[in-house]
Order: structure tokens, then sequence, then C-alpha cells
């Protein structure tokens, strides 16, 4: 038998290789600009055409390659940072590997232009899929430019899987953040098909922080400072009541790495026990500095992952920093250090459970009585066919508790019974045969109890009233706008780039809800007309609930996208479980569910109610 096996030719290898370093325009951002910090540079610009699918490049001012080198810095295990194994150990650089170039090359058009302080005038080289298609001296200011055009021109499989430009930008945005974040020393800037996304000169952490999340992030920080001798902690946590609904600002670096850790994120959130409301994430920008030896740093390239000699003391002292601060900057209430430190073990605080204080609620009062006489205005007249005139004062409170508590889903004793649903369509309700009022009453502020002819249907009314919104809004971004109440002052709201990139997106299906924006800037918008169902103070909270949505949840196209709008503000406007309905309002809602289209699934697929037949219930009473 012959010999089979053979040595790969060098650009299939680097082709192989590739796949591993460059999953998307983001990777090749990452690795340009870590080349760019590597070289000691002070001013780093990125330009990017297409979510840098047409064109990414970066401009730095750090010191430059020789002509050699020029040629060197493309082959494949090419790397002027590690000389010997024993180097991994004291890595103070970005890079070691030697293969980002390599790798990028073989997958796209690269020019590199590069000039060294001593050289006079500077080398240009192109490559294409590893081969150099060209080299020649060039006219250039000291440091290198590389630019990467028709990025996977050779691996249309990849090309094909790459997403949206929306969803690209993303990515690109989420990696120049973090070394941004990382290097605060170090200028940057970031254009995307000519405007500006990013103008960030060399100054501070804190400075950083704030100019990339935008004017006030600067007053929600609160300071950490540690030094151990296993770890040095510097950075800043986000006081508790500016905690977000997403996760989007957290941020962990060790030895100005950008890392993910679960763990050190569960010892923050561990320190802001107690401080946080359900359901939202304290923001903190971390810097760790450890020994080099203490960690694994052969991490895969792209990874974001790190291994710690030491986890569980590096743990405890996270905690503590950050617990420290918030109690020096009195944002804890007494810190008892005395307790017993069982209450302090990390994974049992989700356990813990909390009375929930009840509140009576004036179902009469309603501060908000002049917004909603118009919100009555504007969208009664589409669905009051059996609403008498005379129940429409009371419709209006339906509003007045809205932010009342949830009531926590233990506190139902309805659940013990078992029901066994039946089919049941639109025509449950025999549309008005009496005018009389059918009687519904309100079980716990959640359900609406309602009798039918053959039993009785039990509706759960946040679900009801989000399925009846959602409705309502697909038709207004889809059909024909909302109608919206202008504010009397414009509504400015501070939101980060990368939150207000997706506003910009939803932008169009927004103002068909009612919103009108004035002004939509890099770090905040202005709103002077929102939905005539939402009062001002609600505005703040759907948009940031809106956004989470959008980031834990990308939709690829138009339809899905209306479809998530609508879901996200159907969810946040809707009437909340807890809240106390009159009868004008519970059957309202009935008589509303039942004109909708899909009266039997919340937009999220769930169960708005249950019936009880007669014949079901005799059985019970066997
Ligand atoms: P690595 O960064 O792992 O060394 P790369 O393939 O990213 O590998 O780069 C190869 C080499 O090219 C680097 O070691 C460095 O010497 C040189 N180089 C790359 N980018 C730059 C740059 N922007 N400025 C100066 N030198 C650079
Ligand atoms: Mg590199």
């Amino acid at each position: 038998m012959t010999d089979i096996i053979q040595l790969l030719p060098d650009h299939v290898a680097n082709q192989i290789a590739a796949g591993e370093v460059v999953q998307r325009p983001a990777s090749v951002i990452k690795e340009l600009v870590e080349n760019a910090i590597d070289a000691g540079s002070g001013n780093i610009q990125v330009v990017i055409k297409d979510a840098g699918k047409t064109l990414i490049q970066v401009v730095d001012d750090g010191k430059g390659m020789s002509l050699t080198d020029a040629r060197m810095c493309f082959e494949r295990h090419a790397t002027s940072k590690i000389k010997a194994a024993e180097d991994l150990f004291s890595l103070q650089t970005k890079g070691f590997r030697g293969e980002a170039l390599a790798s990028i090359a073989a997958i796209a058009h690269v020019e590199l232009k590069t000039k060294t302080e001593a050289d006079e005038v500077g080398t240009q080289i192109k490559v294409e899929g590893s081969k150099v298609a060209g080299q020649d001296v060039c006219v250039c200011p000291k440091g290198t430019s590389v630019s990467v055009k028709n990025l996977f021109y050779n691996i249309p499989a990849r090309r094909n899987f790459l997403k949206s430009d929306a969803v690209e930008t993303r990515h690109i945005i989420d990696e120049f953040q973090r070394v941004a974040l990382a290097h605060p020393q170090i200028a940057f800037s970031l254009f995307h098909n000519g405007s500006e996304l990013f103008q960030l000169p060399g100054t501070n952490y804190r400075q950083r922080i704030t100019n990339i999340f935008g004017g006030k992030t600067n007053e929600k920080l609160v300071p950490v400072n540690e030094e151990t001798e296993i770890v040095e902690i510097s950075g800043f946590v986000g006081k508790p009541e500016f905690a977000k609904k997403s996760r989007g600002e957290q941020f962990f670096f060790v030895n100005n790495r950008f890392i993910k850790s679960p763990y050190l994120n569960h010892a923050v959130v561990a320190a802001f026990e107690g401080l946080l409301k359900d359901k939202s994430y304290p923001s903190y920008f971390l810097f760790l500095n450890v020994d080099p030896k203490s960690i694994d740093i052969n991490i895969h390239p792209t990874k974001t992952e790190i291994k710690f000699d030491d986890e569980h003391a590096l743990y405890a002292i996270l905690r503590s920093a950050i617990k420290h601060s918030l109690g020096q900057f009195n944002v804890a209430p007494i810190l008892d250090f005395d307790r017993d430190a069982n209450l302090d073990t990390p994974y049992d605080y989700k356990n813990k459970s909390a009375e929930v204080p009840q509140v009576e609620v004036d179902r009469n009062f309603n501060p908000f009585q002049e917004e909603n006489a118009r919100i009555h205005k504007t969208s009664s007249n589409s669905y009051s066919s059996n609403f008498k005139k005379e129940r429409r004062e009371s419709w209006e409170s339906l509003y007045a508790g809205l932010q009342t508590e949830e009531i926590p889903k233990q506190d139902t004793n309805f659940r013990e019974i078992e029901f066994e649903s039946e089919e049941v369509t639109g025509n449950l309700f025999q549309p008005s045969e009496d005018t009389e009022e059918k009687s519904t009453f309100q079980l716990h502020k959640k359900y609406i109890v309602s009798t039918l002819k053959s039993g009785i249907l039990v509706i759960d009314q946040h679900r009801a009233h989000t399925r009846i919104l959602y409705e309502e809004m697909l038709k207004n971004i889809t059909v024909s706008a909302a109608v919206s109440q202008q504010l009397l002052f414009p509504l400015k709201l501070q939101f980060n780039t990368h939150e207000v990139e997706i506003i910009k997106q939803l932008k169009d299906s927004l103002e068909q809800t009612g919103f009108v924006f004035s002004e939509v800037k890099t770090d905040s918008v202005e709103i002077v007309g929102i939905p005539t169902l939402i009062s001002e103070s609600e505005v703040e909270i759907l948009l940031e609930q809106l956004i989470a949505d959008f980031e834990n949840d990308v939709p690829d196209n138009g339809f899905s996208q209306t479809d998530l709008l609508a879901k996200s503000l159907a969810k946040g406007m809707a009437v909340k479980s807890g809240t106390l309905l009159n009868n004008t309002e519970q059957q309202h809602i009935v008589n509303r569910l039942f004109a909708c289209k899909e009266p039997g699934l919340s937009p999220s697929n769930r169960s708005v109610f249950v019936t009880l037949t007669v014949d079901e219930l005799d059985k019970k009473f066997m």
C-alpha cells in the first residue's frame, strides 16, 4: 500500500486556523485592535463598512513594522511577542500566538501599510487568500494601518452564516467597548458607514466609562479598590438604584483582558444582596490584576473564559470589597458583619422569600384622571360595542393601580383545584343578547372569574390584557398608526450607544405605536409624544425592558422584530397581577379578550383562561 499522509499546504492550514480565530467581523476587529495596543499605540481608529462585511480598517500610531517584519507577520506562528514557552508565564501582551494576521489574510483581501520611526518610507503589502498580491514602498505616517476587505470571500458558507448588519454591528460595538474600557489611556474612535459611533479621548477609567455609557453614568458609579496578595481589584460598581433590566453593563477584566465569569459575577451579585429590585442586574466595571502565573493564559483565542488558581479566595475578596464600597458610600443598609455566616453562603440567598406587604388601593382614586380621559377618547371607540357610557369613569381607574406589586404566585390556593380545560372559541359570549352586566368577580387580584352558560371561566387578568394590547399593537405597527399623546415637556432619557442602536433600529415601529422622538443622539433620546395607553413615568421602564428583550432575543427579520416589539410593549403595559379591577374593568377585559383573534393564548403562548363546566363540577360532587 502506498503512503497517503501529506502535510497540508500553508494556505489550507491557515484557512482551517482562521475558522477558529475569525468567527465574524467583530473577531477581526478584536485581533487588529489588540495588535495595535501591543504596538504601543496612543491613538487607534476603527472604520467599518456594512458591519465589517465590506471593510474593516484599523489605523494606529504604534511602533510600526520594518519591511521584513511586514512580510513576516502574515506567516503562521510569526510573532514578536514570545520567544520561548516560559514567556507564556510573564505575558504582558494581548497576542502571542502569531496566528491572527495569517488567519485573516487566508480568508479576506488584506492591505497593510506600516512604517517605523526609524524608516524614511513605509511598506505596503497586499495579501489575498494567503498569497502576496503586491508589495511596494509607500509614504505613510509612523504606525500601522490594516484594512480587511471582503471577509470570507472564499468561504461562502461562513459568509452566509453571518447575521444581519444590525446584529454584526452589535458584536463589533461589544468587542470595541471591551478593549476601549480596558485601555482608557489610549484614544479610540469607531466609524460605521461614515458616521461616528464613538470618539473616545485618552483619559482615566472613570471618564472612559462615562464616555462610553453616557453622561449620567458618572454619578452612578461607586469606586471599588482592594489590594491583597493574590489580587488587586479596582474599578466601579453601579449604585443599586440604577440596576438595569439587562446584563448589558457587566465587565470583568483580568490583567486588562475582558473575561466572562459566572462565578465571579455571582460574587458581585452576592455583595448586592438585598439592595436590588427583583430581576434587575447591577452594573459593574471591575479590573482585576493577578500574577500571570496564577491564571491559565493559554486560553483559546476567541474564548473569554479564564481559569484561576484560587477561585474561592477571589470570590470572597471580591464580594467583601464590593460590600465595603457600597457601605462606605452609604448605599447599603446597615451592614451586619456579625450575623450568621450561613446567611451569606453564596448559593442560598436566592431561596429566601420575602413577605410582600398587602396594599389596599382606593380604586376610585386616579392620579392620572386627566391623561386617562384622553386615553379614553382615542381608544374606546374601536371596541365599545357593548360598553355603556356610564361605566366609563370607572374603567379609567384600570390604570390607577398599574404600579402595584405583583403578588407572589404561591399566594393563590386556587391552584389546588384541577381544571380540565375545554376548547373555547370566540362565540362563548353571545354578542349582547342582553346588555345587562354579566357577573364577574376578581379572585386574588389576579384572576377574573365569569360565568358561562355551561359553567365558569377563569381568566388570568395580566395575560388577557397582554393579548389584547399585543393584537392592538401589531395592528398599529403594521396597518394604521396609533394616536399619541403629546408631552408638555420633552422627556430626555439617557442610554448607552449600544442601547441607542437598538432604539434606532426600532424607531419606525415605535413611532407607529405612538412614540414621537424629537432627537436621537449617541447617548440619549428625546421623546415628545408617547402612546395614549401609558403614562410618562412608565416610559423609561418600558423602553429599558424593550431593550433588554431585544438584547436577549435578536430577531433576524422584520416580521419577528415587529412581533417581539409588540410582545414586549404589551407585556410592559398590561395590567399586572395584584391590581384591583372594578367590575366594569373586568368586563371590559373579558369583552375585548374575546374580540381578539386568539383569545386563548398569551403572546408567549401560555393559557389565558381555563373553564370549568357544570359537567365537571357535577363530577366533583359525586
Ligand atoms: P500575535 O499578535 O499573536 O503576535 P499576529 O498575527 O496578530 O500575532 O501578529 C503577528 C506580528 O505582527 C506581531 O507579533 C507583531 O510583531 C506584528 N504586528 C501585527 N500588528 C501590528 C501593528 N499594528 N503594529 C506593529 N506590529 C504589528
Ligand atoms: Mg495579535
